[in-house]
């Protein structure tokens, strides 16, 4: 498989050949296509796998940059993950006009309000940040389509479900959701359980 058999749109893959990727690696080759499918996918990759540039594609594919809704959320267990996705997707996302920003603890909160008010497409963020965000109606939820859950079974064993639960709860009903982890201990779930697992969504 190449990326140009893959439906990638034309911006994205310039943006994918100027980062200097030639062919998907294996996880890319798998877990791409369901993710543009809008499958919610379970997918156990290790860093350095191509898992992060996997994500930064799928999110650049999926946005619609004529809105300037945020689109797509990404949840990582730490900081540096939730930077380093960050910048994957806005190199990744360059001729396409994709503009991501990054909502993490330790950095300023006005600089994050003024980032969100003037418009992004994709925020990846650890989740007390982006729960924060949320509740100070900074971060709207309301065209996110797809929320991706970055090392799931290490942010559940950080202690972060409570946060991510609070999370989903903002989320619209017919969300796309997307599982990555290295160690699968999640593997006892399906996704259908995943989603059982999740709590019922609040409507306001
Ligand atoms: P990642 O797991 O996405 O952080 O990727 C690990 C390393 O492999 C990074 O240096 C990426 O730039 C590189 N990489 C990821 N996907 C590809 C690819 N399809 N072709 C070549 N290098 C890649």
């Amino acid at each position: 498989t190449n990326f140009s058999d893959m439906g990638i749109k034309e911006n994205v893959l310039r943006g994918v050949y100027e980062y200097g990727f030639e062919k998907p690696s294996a996880i890319q080759q798998r877990a791409v296509m369901p993710i543009l499918q809008g499958r919610d996918v379970i997918a156990q990759a290790q860093s350095g796998t191509g898992k992060t540039s996997m994500i930064a594609l799928s999110v650049c594919q999926v946005v619609d940059t004529s809105s300037r809704e945020v689109q797509a959320l990404i949840l990582s267990p730490t900081r540096e993950l939730a930077s380093q996705t960050e910048k994957t997707i806005q190199a990744i996302g360059l001729h396409a006009n994709i503009q991501a920003h990054a909502c993490i603890g330790g950095k300023s909160v006005g600089e994050d309000i003024r980032k969100l008010e003037h418009g992004v497409h994709v925020v990846s963020g650890t989740p007390g940040r982006v729960c924060d965000m949320i509740k100070r109606r900074s971060l709207r939820t309301r065209a996110i389509k797809l929320l991706i859950l970055d090392e799931s079974d290490e942010m559940l064993s950080r202690g972060f479900k409570d946060q991510i639960y609070d999370v989903y709860r903002y989320l619209p009903p017919d969300l796309q959701v997307d599982w990555l982890s290295e160690k699968m201990r999640t593997s006892n779930f399906t996704v259908s359980s995943m989603h059982g697992d999740m709590p019922q969504k609040e409507r306001d």
